[in-house]
């Protein structure tokens, strides 16, 4: 079987990896041909994602396409559909989540619970849903890794608001931020995966370090996995979904977004779950019965983020310290340059006792620097 990944970023090597596993032959489409992917798989094309008929020609000689990130073009997925070309998820599903309008209107459509909103088409539009402040103001399309949103707590912030089509939603008082991913096959059958927890660093906007089985109580998680199911079924779509969701204050539980692909907050289930969400993948696309979610020991997850003003070819300083403690998993993605706050890889550690957990990703976090 024939099968294309839409990006060549980081997810797509990790989805390679897994590859390796069966009897499958891989196609990336990616404009960088020194992207974390290029040589690991069969076939690389250099292009586009977003263009017509890059995509098109790239899928036409495909059995199945998948993808690693949202901002792909639709239309050509589309008429590859119709000509039998499998894609997971559907484009139908895909449409739905690329932008956060639509998103948003999808909730509330299928009456899955997510921050009450109103659709502003430019800055000015903001100033009169001052009822919905304070409040989070987020692009309708091309925003990512939390550059796409701007919190507006009065007329003051303003200034911050896109002017473009975006989504205006109440602010959710916070208790946790969780994600859960939920893998569903061709003929419907559903597999999910632990919850996750998120630690945020609040400058970068970026993800701190994460935890699973988040320690939730377990009428929440009820709650949880019930509203994801729902979420996924109302996508109807085969493929692997990662819902991220809100606990507030009040343990009241709200749909942040969903992602229609292996996602950051299942980077664990390499090492601890016994099919992890790259392997699941490959068992939705190519026919096969869904793997066991089941976690082999709780574990901690953290991002390898490139050092405050240092740029160029990255240097890991700390790796070996890293690569002594026990059960300590690190996955370098393969990036030649190092940035402040790229994404460079992630570590993975696992343990019985949360408390070994939090404490070892606090040490892999001061021993590992990227710098250049
Ligand atoms: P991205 O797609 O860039 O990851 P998100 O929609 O996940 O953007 O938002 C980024 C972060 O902003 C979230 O992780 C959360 O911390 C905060 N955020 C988003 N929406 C809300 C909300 N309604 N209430 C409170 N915080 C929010």
């Amino acid at each position: 079987m024939k099968v294309g990944i839409l990006g060549g970023g980081q997810l797509g090597r990790m989805l390679l990896q897994a590859a390796a596993n069966y009897t499958v032959e891989t196609y990336v489409l990616e404009n960088d041909q020194y992207c974390p992917s290029a040589h690991l798989c069969h076939h690389f094309t250099k292009g586009d994602i977003t263009d017509y008929d890059t995509v098109y020609n790239f899928g036409k000689q495909l059995d199945a396409i998948t993808l690693e990130i949202e901002s792909v073009n639709v239309d050509a997925l589309d008429q590859l559909e119709k000509e039998g070309v499998k894609i997971f998820p559907t484009p139908a599903a895909i449409r739905i989540i690329k932008n956060k309008i639509v998103q948003k209107q999808f909730y509330k459509d299928f009456g899955i619970p997510s921050a009450r909103f109103k659709i502003t088409n430019n800055k000015n539009e903001v100033a009169s849903h001052q009822d919905l402040f304070p409040a989070v103001h987020k692009i309708g399309e091309g925003g990512y890794d939390g550059k796409g949103v701007q919190i507006i707590n009065s007329l003051e912030d303003l200034d911050k608001a896109f002017d473009a089509p975006s989504v205006l939603e109440q602010k959710v008082d916070i208790q946790k931020e969780i994600a859960l991913i939920v893998a569903m096959d061709s003929k419907g059958a559903t597999a999910i995966y632990p919850v996750s927890e998120m630690m945020i660093n609040p400058s970068l906007n970026l993800l701190d370090y994460q935890i699973s089985p988040a320690l939730i109580p377990e009428k929440v998680l009820w709650v949880v996995e019930a509203i994801a199911i729902k979420l996924v079924k109302a996508l109807n779509s085969p493929g692997l979904f990662a819902v991220e969701l809100f606990i507030d204050k009040n343990n009241e539980v709200w749909v942040n977004e969903t992602a229609p692909r292996v996602h950051n907050s299942g980077h664990h289930t390499i090492e601890a779950n016994h099919s992890s969400q790259f392997d699941m993948l490959w068992r939705i696309m190519l026919g096969y019965p869904l793997g066991n979610t089941t976690p082999i020991l709780p574990a901690a997850i953290i991002n390898i983020i490139g050092e405050d003003n240092f740029s160029g070819d990255a240097v890991y300083e700390g790796l070996e310290e890293v690569l002594k403690i026990d059960n300590a998993f690190v996955h370098l993605y393969g990036k030649k340059q190092t940035k402040p706050g790229r994404k460079m890889g992630h570590v993975t550690i696992l343990h019985n006792s949360y408390q070994d957990l939090t404490h070892k990703a606090n040490k892999v976090k001061q021993l590992l620097k990227v710098k250049a």
